[in-house]
């Protein structure tokens, strides 16, 4: 009898969990720095990583409860040289989300997401992950009209640098993982189908990917996905084929890609197959935040089982789609439902393992 030699497919979330609602409603109230609320988002911090780590889940993160008021724009929010009216992302329901504008130079970040790790690390037991923006979403900020005695370039080289210092912070304080949230590249070939604002954000990550070690990109992820926030997407209309090539020419070493909500997994997987490259690990989403239903622990075996046939089982792992609520104040998709989701991931990755790898 040939001895199957035990494998482990590491799973891991994206980030983002609902707030609680009475957080949501006292951030709307108030200022988000107001430290009033300080006890608030300590007291969603600790239930998340609780409940988180309840699910089983190897990984975990802070829920990104304080990034107000969403994954991309935390950083700079708050700052005084932006205007609220900058790029605005149009989603499939009609609604849309804005951006800041930057107004005047130099560009600093105000926070670095180190500082949310530093706050989920006094609560959790397990390994906690961290997602960051990409340079290539900030880079929208710079307004088409350009901003006197301040160029593009000027800004680019102090947004690279502000990235970097952002991932060095986290990885020298022992983050698990650091995600680059990089949404808008679905988007881009949806805003421009010759594909060059596609290219130009590929280079413009690359460039800042490029300054980190080989044994530092190993901890350096890159999650795409077609949008999501109140159930609603972005870009799930731009065909995978469009994206992906171009995705894994990213110099990172871990690739969070939604697919359980894809219209066509097996397309998008054939295409994963192909241009993944060998010292890649691709973490496929097997749940799907925008569904409203939970998965069952067998449907996600079966999606694993389904991906192990397009990449080698030491390149697989497995992730959710997507956060649970990008924007804090969505409130399509409850705490119960998406800690539902996240065990069913868990379980499944782990039923999944025991058929590949001969876990008993
Ligand atoms: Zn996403």
């Amino acid at each position: 009898m040939v001895k199957r030699v035990p494998i482990t497919i590491p799973t891991e979330p994206i980030g983002s969990i609902p707030r609680p609602p009475g957080l949501i409603e006292k951030v709307a109230k108030s200022d988000s720095e107001d430290p009033n609320l300080t006890p608030l988002y300590e007291d969603a911090i600790r239930d998340t990583i609780e409940r988180f780590e309840a699910t089983g889940s190897p990984v975990v993160t802070d829920g990104e409860q304080r990034k107000y008021h969403n994954f991309a724009t935390y950083c700079v929010h708050g700052l005084p040289n932006t205007a609220p009216d900058g790029f605005k992302i149009p989603f499939s329901d009609g609604h849309t989300r804005r951006l800041s504008r930057l107004t005047r130079g130099p560009f600093r970040y105000r926070r670095y997401a180190d500082s949310y790790w530093d706050v989920a690390m006094r609560y959790a037991h397990v390994p906690v992950k961290q997602a960051v923006i990409s340079p290539s979403a900030l880079s929208l900020m710079y307004p088409a009209e350009s901003i006197q005695d301040y160029s593009r370039e000027q800004f680019i080289e102090d947004l690279l640098k502000e990235h970097e210092t952002e991932i060095r912070r986290c990885l020298k304080k022992g983050v698990h993982k650091v995600q680059v949230d990089f949404t808008e590249g679905r988007l881009a070939v949806k805003i421009d189908p010759s594909g060059h604002l596609l290219s130009s954000f590929i280079d413009l990550n690359n460039l800042a990917l490029s300054r980190f070690a080989p044994e530092e990109r190993r901890r350096i992820g890159v999650h795409t996905c077609p949008g999501n926030d109140l159930d609603a997407t972005h870009s799930a209309d731009v065909d995978y084929a469009e994206l992906l090539p171009s995705l894994f020419e990213l110099r990172a070493g871990n690739f969070y890609i939604a697919l359980a909500g894809e219209r066509d997994r097996r397309h998008a997987l054939k295409i994963i197959g192909k241009y993944r490259k060998p010292d890649q690990h691709i973490f496929v989403g097997v749940t799907a935040p925008n569904d409203p239903r939970i998965e069952t622990p067998e449907e996600v075996r079966d999606r694993v089982l389904e991906a192990s046939e397009y990449i080698p089982i030491e390149q697989l792992g497995t992730t959710d789609d997507c956060g649970f609520s990008p924007f804090s104040d969505d409130t399509s998709t409850s705490r119960d439902t998406a800690f539902a989701k996240i065990r069913a991931r868990v379980l499944g990755t782990k039923l999944a393992q025991r058929l590949i790898g001969g876990h008993l």
